[in-house]
C-alpha cells in the first residue's frame, strides 16, 4: 500500500480558484503518472466562506486542515469585503488565525529572477544580467509585531504609543537552524540581517546566529545591518543566497526581493511550525483587477505546490522537476499578461497546460 499524502486545498477568493485549477493539473500527474497517493480535500476560506458559512475560517475548514499533512492555499479577500470592520475582513479573520493556530513560525519566500526574464525587473539589466536566486527566511511569530505591551496610551497630559520587541533565544535558535539547513541545499551562504548596532533584540539575534553557525562549518555566514542590506540587495542581488531576518525586517526584505523579480505572480511562499507542518501560498493577493479574465499567472501557485512537495513530502527531485518544467515553459517563450512585454501573452489556462506539457516531457 502506498503512503497517503493528504493536502487540504483552500482556493479562496479572486484569482485563487483560477490558479488552483491549473495546480490541480500538476497534482493529477503526480497521482496518475508518478503513482503518488495524494488525497486532496477542498475547503472554503476567506470571502467565499463568509458568504457560504458566515465566517472567514469555518470550523470544517480548520478541521480539514488539521487532518491533512499540508495546506495549499490560494488567496483571500477582495473589494466585496473591504468595507467590513477590520477584524472581520477575510485576510485578518482567516489567515492570521490559521497561522496562529498552527504556530507557523518560519516563512520561506524564494525570489528567483530567471536570466531570460531580467527585463521584468525594475533594476538596470547590467546589475542583474545573471538573474538571481534568493531564499528569504523570515521569523514569523516573534519580535515587535507580537511583543506586549503594544498600545496607544492617553494618561493625564500624556499621549503616546508603545510597541515591544522581544526575541527569546529559543526562537532565534530554531529559525537559525532552518536557515543553515536550507543553505546546505543551495550555495551554502547565509546573510543575517539585523540592527545589532542599536537594538538589544538584534544583538541577541546576532550572537545566537553566530553560536548556531559553528554547527554548520560548511555554510558561510555574514551579517548586514538592515539599512545597508536594503541597499546591497538593490545594488547586487546576485551576491545573496539565503537571507535570514527577524519578523519586521523580513517583512520588508522579502517584499523588496520579491519586487526585484518583476512579478508577484511568480512568487510562492511556505510557512512551517516546529513539526514541519506547512502552509503554502502565493505571495500575492486575489488580484481583483484581473479576476475572471483568464489572465492570472498560475506560476506562484504551482511553485507553492512544488514547495509543499519538497518541504512537507520530502520529495526533492519531484519538486525540482516541477520547477524545471516552469523554467522550460518560460524558455519556450510562453508568458502570461503580467510577464509579457508585448501583446503575445497566453491565458492562465494555456500557461497551465504548457507547464503540464513541459512537466510530462521531464518524466
Ligand atoms: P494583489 O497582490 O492581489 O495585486 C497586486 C497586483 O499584482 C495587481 O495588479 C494584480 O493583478 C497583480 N497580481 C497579483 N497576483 C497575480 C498573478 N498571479 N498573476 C498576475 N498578476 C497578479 O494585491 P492587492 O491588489 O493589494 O490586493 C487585492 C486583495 O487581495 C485585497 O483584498 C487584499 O487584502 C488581498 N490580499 C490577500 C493576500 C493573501 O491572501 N495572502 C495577500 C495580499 C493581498
Amino acid at each position: 500500500m502506498h503512503k497517503k499524502y493528504k493536502i487540504a486545498i483552500l482556493p479562496g477568493d479572486g484569482i485563487g480558484p483560477e490558479v488552483m485549477q491549473e495546480t490541480y493539473k500538476i497534482i493529477k500527474i503526480l497521482q496518475t503518472k508518478l503513482c503518488i497517493n495524494i488525497i486532496t480535500s477542498e475547503y472554503d476560506i476567506g470571502g467565499i466562506a463568509i458568504e457560504k458559512h458566515g465566517t472567514a475560517l469555518p470550523k470544517k475548514t480548520l478541521l480539514g486542515c488539521k487532518k491533512s499533512d499540508a495546506i495549499l492555499l490560494g488567496s483571500v479577500g477582495g473589494p466585496k469585503w473591504d468595507t467590513l470592520p477590520s477584524k472581520e475582513r477575510p485576510e485578518i479573520a482567516s489567515l492570521l488565525p490559521l497561522r496562529k493556530y498552527f504556530n507557523l513560525f518560519v516563512n520561506l519566500r524564494p525570489a528567483i529572477l530567471y536570466k531570460k526574464l531580467n527585463y521584468l525587473s525594475p533594476l538596470k539589466t547590467n546589475n542583474i544580467k545573471n538573474g538571481f536566486d534568493i531564499l528569504c527566511i523570515r521569523e514569523l511569530t516573534g519580535g515587535i509585531y507580537f511583543g506586549k505591551p503594544s498600545q496607544e496610551i492617553h494618561k493625564e497630559n500624556m499621549h503616546y504609543a508603545i510597541d515591544t520587541a522581544i526575541y527569546h533565544k529559543y526562537e532565534i535558535k530554531r529559525i537559525a537552524k532552518i536557515a543553515f539547513k536550507e543553505a546546505l541545499k543551495r550555495k551554502c551562504k547565509v546573510t543575517s540581517i539585523d540592527k545589532a548596532n542599536v537594538l538589544y533584540t538584534s544583538k541577541l539575534w546576532r550572537k545566537t546566529i553566530n553560536e548556531i553557525s559553528k554547527k554548520y562549518p560548511k555554510v558561510h555566514l555574514s551579517h548586514l545591518y538592515f539599512d545597508n542590506a536594503v541597499m546591497q540587495i538593490i545594488k547586487n542581488p546576485y551576491q545573496f543566497d539565503v537571507i535570514l531576518c527577524p519578523n519586521l525586517i523580513g517583512d520588508v526584505i522579502s517584499d523588496e526581493c520579491g519586487i526585484l523579480t518583476g512579478s508577484i505572480g511568480m512568487l510562492p511562499s511556505a510557512s512551517f511550525n516546529i513539526k514541519n507542518f506547512g502552509l503554502y501560498e502565493p505571495a500575492g493577493g486575489t488580484a481583483p483587477d484581473i479576476q475572471g479574465k483568464n489572465l492570472a499567472n498560475p506560476i506562484a501557485q504551482i511553485l507553492s505546490l512544488s514547495m509543499l512537495i519538497k518541504h512537507s513530502f520530502k520529495m526533492n527531485s519531484i519538486s525540482n522537476l516541477i520547477n524545471l518544467a516552469i523554467h522550460k515553459t518560460l524558455l519556450k517563450g510562453f508568458r502570461t499578461y503580467d510577464i509579457s512585454n508585448d501583446k503575445n501573452f497566453v491565458t492562465t489556462e494555456k500557461m497551465g497546460n504548457e507547464i503540464v506539457k513541459s512537466f510530462l516531457e521531464e518524466l
